[in-house]
């Protein structure tokens, strides 16, 4: 699979002279059009996987505004498979007026949806539930919530070599977190030949209560004894405002603020809360003077407002 470099562009600000910072931010979600920054990494192995299996549909798992609903019905097209995605909340079933453009969207791209009770949705992890979708399903392969499994964390080898190709001295990498895996997966390939070892990658956890994530996170990265060599990370999880898909009056200020001045699109329950964590720590002084900071965009711009993917 032909990758092209996503550009990473340098931003400047008063805030980053004063305390000596070199900021760059990873405009990963130019990656493609549909399937944007860390959904394509996270997708791309397993695609690779299931082709190699014979399997003909990609099945996964997500609530309405599933970033990864999306990305994964898009790529399924744009492989010739077919896509089916179970979707928490079966109220939707009979709504359609109710449908995100999320579900709008990968409908359009061919994908079946199934929508399940919340009851049911917590399940899915079940023995009982995955051998009958087996069952139901044989031509299929099945992805977890979030496309989240040991296939997806290697995917991030090639966008850290990429990284690190473009900017080789980077002190500390900023990016959002959902499960982790893109987490673990920048933390175990962030270190190259070259690069020095006092790296850092600072997780901002998008969701309430996050430090359950911590031991997942832990197990991806000890999964693999052939590659032990990973990168210092540590998960903020105090910048959740309210919890996933949450907002508030002062993130909302702190998007529209951020959109202005850097002329950066963002989105408000990934990118936007990274970011707004990220100029916190500046101020808070916990980001030592002369660092070099990568800023991951790391997508998610298809669920904003409207279907309409803004594209470059
Ligand atoms: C899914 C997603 C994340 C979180 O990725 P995880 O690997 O689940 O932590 C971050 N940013 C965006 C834009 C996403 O869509």
């Amino acid at each position: 699979m032909k990758e092209n470099t996503t550009p990473l562009l340098k931003i400047n600000h008063p805030l980053f002279l004063k305390h000596k910072l070199e900021v760059w931010v990873k405009l990963d979600y130019l990656r493609h059009s549909e399937v944007q920054g860390n959904k394509w990494h996270k997708l791309k192995l397993n695609m690779q996987r299931a082709i190699q299996l014979n399997k003909t549909n990609l099945l996964t798992f997500g609530g309405a505004y599933s970033n990864h609903i999306a990305a994964t019905a898009a790529m399924a097209k744009a492989y010739g498979l077919q896509s089916t995605g179970i979707i928490r909340g079966d109220e939707l079933a009979k709504n359609r007026s109710k449908w995100s453009p999320t579900l709008i969207r990968a409908e359009q791209n061919g994908m079946t949806l199934r929508f399940v009770s919340r009851q049911d949705y917590r399940m899915k992890s079940t023995p009982q539930f995955t051998s009958q979708l087996s069952q139901d399903f044989p031509e299929a392969y099945i992805l977890p919530e979030g496309g989240s499994n040991t296939l997806a964390v290697e995917g991030f080898r090639d966008f850290m070599q990429e990284i690190n190709q473009q900017l080789p001295d980077w002190d500390y990498l900023f990016t959002a977190v959902g499960t982790g895996a893109s987490l673990a997966g920048m933390s175990k390939f962030a270190n190259s030949q070259t690069s020095h070892k006092n790296r850092k990658l600072i997780g901002v956890a998008a969701l309430k209560n996050a430090d359950y994530l911590k031991p997942q996170i832990k197990a991806w990265l000890e999964s693999d004894s052939t590659h032990p060599q990973q990168t210092q990370w540590e998960l903020k999880t105090q910048y959740h405002h309210g919890g996933y898909a949450k907002s508030s009056p002062e993130l909302d200020k702190f998007m529209r603020w951020f959109e202005h001045q850097f002329q950066i699109p963002i989105d408000p329950i990934y990118t936007g809360k990274m970011l707004y964590a990220f100029f916190q720590e500046i101020q808070q002084k916990r980001i030592p003077n002369n660092s070099k900071i990568l800023l991951i965009h790391t997508g998610g711009l298809q669920g904003k407002t409207n279907n309409k993917v803004k594209v470059k």
